[in-house]
C-alpha cells in the first residue's frame, strides 16, 4: 500500500531532512534493499517502508514519534520480525522503527529476582544470562533464540512452559514506553505486587505495537529449577492422547510442558524422533516436569503411567539431555516442514477450554474431507492452545482453505474458545476480531486507541478493520 492513498504525509526530502535531524544520520536507513528486509515478518509477506530508523535510545524514539505526529506519517515498531500475523509490516509505508539494536541487558538483580532489559534483547540471551546466575526466565516461544523481548511483550508471547509458568504478561512487572504522541511513560512496579492506579502495564503488553513503543522492560525472574525430566508417549489416536492430557491435569500434576503432535505431523517428523513407535502411532505426547530432583523423578514416572492407563501403546523416559533437546528440535522442525511442503499454508493458534480439546480434534477429519484440505495439528495441549496448520491438497483452492479456517474458528468460538492464544491479531486476523468480541468491547478498544494515538500514526492498519 502507498501512504499517498491515505491521509498520511509522504516522506519528502524535507521530511527526511527533519527526520535525520531528529534521530541522527547513523540511525536512518534509506537503502531500498535494506528497507525491504525491514518490511517483512515471518508471514513472508511485506510492504516497503519509506525509511527505517534503527533506534539505540529511548530519546530517538521520542523524537521520531513527536515528528511523526506533527508531520503525520505512520510509524511501525519492529522487534526481530518473527511475528506470524504481519504485525510489524508497514502497510501504509512511513517509518519502520527497529528496536533490534536496543539490546542491552541493563541489570539482573539476583537479590530481588528482577531483570531490567531493553526491548531488542533476544529472549534466549536473557534466559542464558539468568541461568548463569541460577535464575530462570520462563516464557519460551518456540522462536526464543531469534525473537526480541519487546516483541514478546507486545504480543504477550507464550510457549510450551505456559501450562505451568504462564505467558509473558505474567513476567512483566513494569515497563517504559513512548506513547504515539512522543510522551514517555513508566508503568507498573519493580516489586512482586502493586495495585496503584489502572494497570497500564497490562494494557500495553499484548497491544501489538499499536498503543506505545516499549523501550524498557522490568521482568520477573524465578530460581532455576535444579532438575527437568521428560517422558514421551505414543497413542493410537489423537482423542486418546487428549484424554491422557486431561487425566494428567485433573490428577493435580504440574508438568512444565505438555505438547502433542498428530498423525500428519508424525508423518513429517516421526523418523527424526529418537524413539521407536512413531510409524504406527496416531499421536505423540511430550510431557516434562521440573523442580527438585526427587519429586521430578517421581512425578515424571507417574505421568508416564497415567499415559499408559489412558491408552498409550508405549511410554519412554528421555534418559539424557541430548535426547531431550533432540525432541525439542524435532518439535520445532514440524512447522518448518509443514510450510516447506505446502503451496498454501495458513497457521492458526486457537485455544479451547481444556475439557473440549478432544471434541475439537475429533471434528478435524470431517472438515478435512469437506473442504479438501490437510489440517496438521500440534502444540500446547496442556493449556488448550492447539496450533492448527491448514494446507491445500492437490486440486484444492485457497477458497477451500479459507472456508476450513473459518469453519474451525466458528467452532472454536462456539466452544467458548478464542481465535488466538499467542500469535495475536496483527494484520492477518483483524477481520475475525468482530466474531469474538462484542460491538461494545470493540468500540471501547477503538476509543482507547484514539485517546493514546489521536492521529493514528502508530502501527495503523492493525487489529481493527
Ligand atoms: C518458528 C516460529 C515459532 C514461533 N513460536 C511461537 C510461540 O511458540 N509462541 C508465540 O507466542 N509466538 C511464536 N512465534 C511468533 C513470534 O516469534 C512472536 O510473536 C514474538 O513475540 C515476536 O517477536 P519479534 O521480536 O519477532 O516481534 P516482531 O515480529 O518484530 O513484532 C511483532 C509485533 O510486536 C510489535 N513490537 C515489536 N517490538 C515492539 C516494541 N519494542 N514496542 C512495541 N511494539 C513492538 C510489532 O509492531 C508487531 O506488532 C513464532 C514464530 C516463528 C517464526
Amino acid at each position: 500500500m502507498d501512504a499517498r492513498n491515505h491521509s498520511y504525509t509522504p516522506l519528502t526530502e524535507e521530511v527526511l531532512h527533519r527526520l535525520r535531524r531528529a534521530v541522527g544520520d547513523k540511525a536512518l536507513i534509506l537503502d531500498p534493499q535494506v528497507r525491504e528486509s525491514f518490511g517483512r515478518d515471518a508471514t513472508a509477506s511485506g510492504c516497503l517502508p519509506e525509511a527505517v530508523v534503527e533506534a539505540t535510545t529511548a530519546e530517538q524514539v521520542e523524537a521520531l514519534l513527536k515528528l511523526a505526529n506533527e508531520v503525520r506519517f505512520p510509524v511501525t515498531p519492529r522487534g526481530t520480525g518473527t511475528g506470524l500475523t504481519g504485525g510489524s509490516i508497514p502497510v501504509f509505508g512511513g517509518v519502520t522503527l527497529s528496536l533490534e539494536r536496543m539490546n542491552r541487558i541493563t541489570r539482573i538483580d539476583p537479590a530481588n529476582l528482577v531483570a531490567v532489559v531493553e526491548p531488542g534483547v533476544i529472549n534466549g540471551d536473557l534466559k542464558k544470562a539468568a541461568r548463569e546466575l541460577g535464575l530462570f526466565y520462563p516464557p519460551d516461544p518456540a522462536s526464543f533464540d531469534t525473537c526480541s523481548l519487546g516483541g514478546n511483550a507486545a504480543t504477550n508471547a507464550g510457549g510450551a512452559s505456559c501450562v505451568k509458568y504462564g505467558t509473558t504478561r505474567d513476567y512483566v512487572l513494569g515497563l517504559e514506553a513512548v506513547l504515539p504522541t512522543g510522551d514517555r511513560i513508566t508503568t507498573g512496579v519493580q516489586t512482586r505486587k502493586g495495585v496503584v492506579g489502572y494497570d497500564l502495564t497490562r494494557l500495553l503488553v499484548g497491544s501489538e505495537g499499536t498503543l506505545g513503543v516499549i523501550t524498557r522492560l522490568i521482568l520477573k525472574l524465578i530460581p532455576l529449577p535444579p532438575a527437568v525430566m521428560t517422558v514421551v508417549a505414543f497413542f493410537p489416536d489423537l482423542p486418546s492422547a487428549m484424554h491422557g492430557v486431561m487425566r494428567i491435569l485433573s490428577k493435580g500434576y504440574t508438568p512444565c510442558a505438555l505438547e502433542f503432535l498428530d498423525r500428519h505431523c508424525l508423518d513429517l517428523v516421526g523418523d527424526l524422533l529418537p524413539f521407536e513407535g512413531a510409524h504406527d502411532a496416531g499421536a505423540f505426547l511430550l510431557v516434562e516436569a521440573d523442580g527438585a530432583p526427587r519429586s521430578v523423578e517421581r512425578e515424571i514416572e507417574e505421568m508416564g503411567e497415567v499415559c499408559l492407563e489412558a491408552g498409550a501403546g508405549q511410554a519412554f523416559l528421555a534418559p539424557d539431555s541430548v535426547k531431550r533437546s533432540r525432541m525439542w528440535d524435532v518439535r520445532k522442525e514440524v512447522s518448518l516442514r509443514i510450510e516447506q511442503g505446502a503451496s498454501l499454508y495458513v497457521p492458526e493458534d486457537v485455544v479451547v477450554p481444556l475439557g473440549r480439546i478432544s471434541e475439537l480434534v475429533e471434528g478435524l477429519p470431517e472438515l478435512e474431507n469437506r473442504f479438501r484440505v490437510r489440517i496438521y495439528s500440534f502444540g500446547h495441549a496442556g493449556d488448550g492452545n492447539i496450533h492448527l496448520n491448514f494446507t491445500s491438497r492437490s486440486g484444492s483452492s485457497s477458497m477451500q482453505v479459507q472456508g476450513a479456517v473459518e469453519a474451525v474458528l466458528d467452532r472454536v468460538l462456539a466452544m467458548g474458545g478464542t481465535i488466538s492464544g499467542e500469535h495475536g491479531i496483527g494484520l492477518v486476523k483483524k477481520h475475525f476480531m468482530a466474531r469474538e468480541l462484542c460491538a461494545e468491547s470493540l468500540r471501547l478498544q477503538r476509543e482507547i486507541k484514539r485517546v493514546l494515538d489521536p492521529n493514528n500514526i502508530l502501527n495503523p492498519g492493525k487489529l481493527f478493520e
